[in-house]
């Protein structure tokens, strides 16, 4: 493990410091310049929203759940900032439901805008339901 005030070449190159979370005391790596005081998972507290910057899902809003939340189990566990991450449209449609969305359900967007998550915008569909429907307008056969 390494001392608190360590430092070492951070992954983009710069300088990082080894510093220890004011809430949690776990030690986490930050670049030198900056100081967010405490380590990421004490940073999103549940009811946080990370939006994706980059990528495919650009404009996605992932939001952090609590544990003992009613959708907890439509999260992902693993990875991603320390698990519990839902995504924004998925949770409205399942708190206006009152239950959980299933794998087989996904949220499409009226207006295709990723970040647009407003309950009259979004709609459940069936998984694969877009493709059936496009299929059957044209006639397409493989
Ligand atoms: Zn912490």
């Amino acid at each position: 493990m390494p001392e608190f005030g360590d430092i070492a070449i951070g992954k983009r190159g710069g300088m990082d410091v080894w510093r220890k979370c004011k809430e949690c005391s776990r030690g986490f790596w930050t670049p030198a310049n900056k100081d967010y005081g405490t380590c990421f998972l004490c940073w999103y507290k549940p009811g946080a929203e990370y939006e994706v910057q980059s990528g495919a899902s650009k404009g996605t809003v992932y939001v952090k759940l609590a544990e003992d939340d009613p959708q907890y189990d439509m999260t992902c566990k693993f990875g991603f900032l320390g698990g519990g991450w839902v995504r924004r449209g998925r949770l409205v449609i399942a708190r206006q439901l009152r239950r959980s969305l299933t794998e087989g359900e996904v949220v499409r967007r009226r207006d295709k805008n990723q970040a647009n998550d407003d309950v009259k915008n979004l709609y459940l569909q069936r998984r694969g339901a877009g493709f059936r429907w496009w299929m059957k307008k044209d006639r397409k056969s493989f």
